[in-house]
C-alpha cells in the first residue's frame, strides 16, 4: 500500500509559548534543531512513506523553510492550515487527493520523538484495518480535582491515552472528515475520533511512552534529555601542509601574522583552519575540504579560509549536532605562535560559533628536522569532537 503522511503543524502552541519565547512550539529549538525538523525527519527517512505534506500556519513560512532546508527545497510539500485542527487535517488530505495514496498517517508536528518502529507498527496494522490508533494504558490513578482539593477517584479500567501517528485508509478518512464538516462537527481532538464517529473500526496498537507531545516547558526539558541520551560522540582528524614562498605575512587560524615569507596556496593557505575543517568534516563523515571547495575552482582563489570552516560548522548544525571541542597543532620553527595563540583561539571560536574554552591552539617545532625544520613550509594537525543526535 502506498502510504503518505500529513504532519499537522499549524497550531500556535500557546501553552509552550509561556516562557518559551515568541516561537510556536513546533519551531522552538530542541537539541539544536527546530522541533518540526526532527518530526519531519522521522517520516522523511522512513522507507515506507512515499510523500509528506506539512500543514503550516501562514505566518510560519520562513520558519518552515528554515526547518526543512536540510531536506532540499520542495522535498516536503506544505499547505496552509485552517482555524481548527480538523480544518488543517482536511487541507493536508485534500493536498494528497490527486495522488490518492492507499493509506495516510496523520501525525502531530509536536511529537518529534516518534520512532521508526512505531511508524512500522501502525502501517502494518493498517493492512488489516481501516483506521489504527497507537495508545498506551493509563497507569496513574486518576482523580478529579475541585477547588485545588482532591475529589473522587475515576475508574481507569480500559482507559487509554491516544497518540499519533494515527493511520487510515485514505478515501474513508477523507470522507469522514468531509462528513464531519458538512454536519458542522468541529469538536474532535484527533482523527481516530472522527473515523469512529463516521462508523470506521479503529484498531489499537501499542504506542510509545517516549512519543511525547511537547506541550509545556517541562516536556521540552524531558525530550531534550531523551535526545541527549540517545545521541553519539564522533571524532575526526585533519592535517595539512603549505609551502613557503615570497611574501610578507602568513595567516594561521584566521590571524594575520607579519613574517618574511608567505604560505603558498590557492586560498589564503591557512593550514590551521584547513586541517581543522577536515577534522570537523571527518567527524561527520562528510568528505573533505577539497570535495566541497575544489582547488581548481577560481571562485576560491585567495579566499579567506573562514568560509571553509564556517561551512563545516553549518553542516554539523544541519545534522542537529554540536561541536564539543577542537584542537589544532601548528608545526613550524617560525613564526612564533605563542604571542598569537589567544587571538587564534578567539578567531576560530568566533567562526565556529562556540565558546573559546572549547578551542585549543598549540604549536610545536620539529627540532630543525624535516621540511618544517628547514622552514620550507608549515604543517598543521587538528582533531574535533562532535555530538550528533540519534538518526
Ligand atoms: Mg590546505
Amino acid at each position: 500500500m502506498d502510504i503518505a503522511a500529513v504532519i499537522v503543524a499549524a497550531g500556535r502552541g500557546l501553552r509552550a509559548k509561556q516562557g518559551g519565547g515568541d516561537l510556536p512550539k513546533q519551531y522552538r529549538t530542541l537539541a539544536n534543531q527546530p522541533v518540526l525538523q526532527r518530526t519531519l525527519r522521522a517520516f522523511f527517512e522512513h522507507p515506507r512513506i512515499s510523500q509528506i505534506v506539512a500543514v503550516i500556519h501562514d505566518d510560519d513560512l520562513p520558519l518552515f523553510q528554515n526547518a526543512t532546508e536540510a531536506y532540499g527545497e520542495g522535498s516536503i510539500s506544505w499547505v496552509k492550515g485552517g482555524e481548527m485542527r480538523q480544518d488543517s487535517v482536511v487541507a493536508g488530505l485534500e493536498a494528497l487527493q490527486s495522488q490518492a495514496p492507499g493509506g495516510v498517517l496523520i501525525h502531530d508536528g509536536a511529537r518529534p520523538l516518534v520512532s521508526p518502529n512505531l511508524i512500522d507498527r501502525v502501517i502494518d496494522a493498517l493492512e488489516h484495518a481501516e483506521a489504527v490508533l497507537p495508545a498506551l494504558p493509563v497507569t496513574d490513578t486518576l482523580r478529579r480535582s475541585e477547588n485545588g482539593m482532591a475529589a473522587e477517584t475515576v475508574d481507569r479500567t480500559n482507559l487509554i491515552r491516544a497518540q499519533t501517528p494515527q493511520a487510515f485508509r485514505f478515501e474513508p478518512i477523507l470522507a469522514a472528515h468531509n462528513a464531519a464538516r458538512t454536519e458542522g462537527r468541529n469538536d474532535f481532538t484527533d482523527d481516530a475520533q472522527i473515523a469512529q464517529w463516521a462508523g470506521l473500526e479503529v484498531a489499537l496498537v501499542a504506542g510509545e511512552p517516549t512519543n511525547i507531545k511537547l506541550t509545556n516547558t517541562e516536556d521540552f526539558e524531558v525530550a531534550e534529555r531523551m535526545i541527549q541520551a540517545g545521541g553519539e560522540w564522533r571524532t575526526g582528524t585533519g592535517s595539512d601542509v603549505h609551502r613557503f614562498g615570497d611574501g610578507d605575512h602568513v595567516t594561521l587560524c584566521g590571524v594575520r601574522i607579519d613574517h618574511d615569507r608567505s604560505l603558498l596556496g590557492h586560498s589564503d593557505a591557512d593550514v590551521g583552519l584547513h586541517a581543522l575543517t577536515d577534522a570537523l568534516l571527518g567527524a561527520i563523515g562528510d568528505g573533505d575540504i577539497g570535495a566541497h571547495f575544489p582547488p581548481n575552482d577560481p571562485k576560491w582563489s585567495g579566499a579567506a579560509s573562514d568560509i571553509f570552516l564556517a561551512d563545516a560548522a553549518k553542516r554539523i548544525a544541519a545534522r542537529g549536532g554540536r561541536i564539543a571541542n577542537v584542537d589544532v597543532t601548528l608545526i613550524c620553527e617560525q613564526p612564533k605562535i605563542g604571542p598569537h595563540r589567544d587571538a587564534m583561539r578567539e578567531r576560530t571560536a568566533a567562526i565556529l560559533g562556540i565558546d573559546v574554552e572549547r578551542v585549543s591552539v598549540k604549536a610545536t617545532t620539529t627540532e630543525g628536522l624535516g621540511f618544517t625544520g628547514r622552514a620550507e613550509g608549515i604543517a598543521a594537525q587538528a582533531s574535533a569532537s562532535v555530538w550528533l543526535p540519534p538518526r
